[in-house]
């Protein structure tokens, strides 16, 4: 069998440690997400899912337990060699877009590639691609503040992928968008994960789309379940 893409074992996590408002977010977390597989993770607001996203994304480190991405474990590592391994492998999609307003929607996903050492050509010609298969490519030369939310997110999912990560993680990433929108945006995503078979681990609130991928997962009392 291969590696899972992402691996979590026995994560801990507090903040303000050993200070009076010390909180323990996370209680020994345990996960492994193969390849092609999309992950739900349910949990209402301030439960953790940020916290373990993070971690999950070599953004944060945990007080205790391994990541591994890809069968190399992170824990231990440099920060140098942590934020190469975070370049390389894993994309993120946040609730806001945040993408850069100067530019269009096309160099948004341009950009971060050119950052990763692709050549201009070779950049351009797979945002289009990336665009075309969201069904937004007509938009590709609009900046941002042009672009409808459901747009703007279909963009940022595009930019996610566009230097193609092995994970993709996701914070609420429809979680701004009204129903119709969030369906569109949703379906984007699965489409571009299941065609890359990319691993995905998505934090939502909403049911009806967690339903939709191949397993729900649910942070209580720091622990997935
Ligand atoms: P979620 O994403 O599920 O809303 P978070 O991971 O953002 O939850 O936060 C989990 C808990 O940790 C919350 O109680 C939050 O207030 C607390 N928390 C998050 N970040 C910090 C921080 N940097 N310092 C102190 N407490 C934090």
């Amino acid at each position: 069998m291969s590696d899972p893409v992402l691996s979590l074992s026995g994560i801990y996590k507090a903040y303000n440690k050993g200070k009076p408002g010390e909180v323990a977010v996370l209680k020994g977390v345990d996960l492994a997400i193969t390849p092609g597989e999309v992950v739900a993770l349910v949990a209402p607001s301030g439960a953790g899912k940020s916290t373990l996203l993070h971690i999950a994304g070599l953004l944060d480190t945990a007080d205790t337990g391994d990541v591994a991405i890809g069968g190399a474990v992170m824990s231990g590592r440099s920060d140098r060699k942590r934020t190469e391994a975070r370049r390389r492998d894993v994309g993120f999609v946040y609730q806001f877009h945040h993408l850069l307003p100067e530019f269009s929607a096309l160099e948004n996903i341009v950009l971060p590639q050119l950052a990763n050492g692709v050549a201009q050509a070779a950049a351009e010609a797979r945002a289009r691609d990336l665009l075309t298969r969201v069904g937004i490519d007509h938009r590709a030369d609009h900046r941002p503040a042009a672009l409808s939310g459901g747009e703007q997110q279909r963009v940022a999912v595009c930019r996610a992928l566009a230097n193609k990560p092995k994970l993709l993680l996701a914070d609420e990433p429809t979680g701004n968008l009204d129903p119709a929108t969030s369906d569109r945006v949703f379906d984007a995503l699965m489409v571009l994960t299941r065609e890359t078979g990319l691993a995905a681990l998505i934090a939502t609130h909403n049911l009806e789309l967690a339903g939709r991928m191949d397993r729900v997962l649910h942070l209580q009392d720091g622990r997935l379940v």
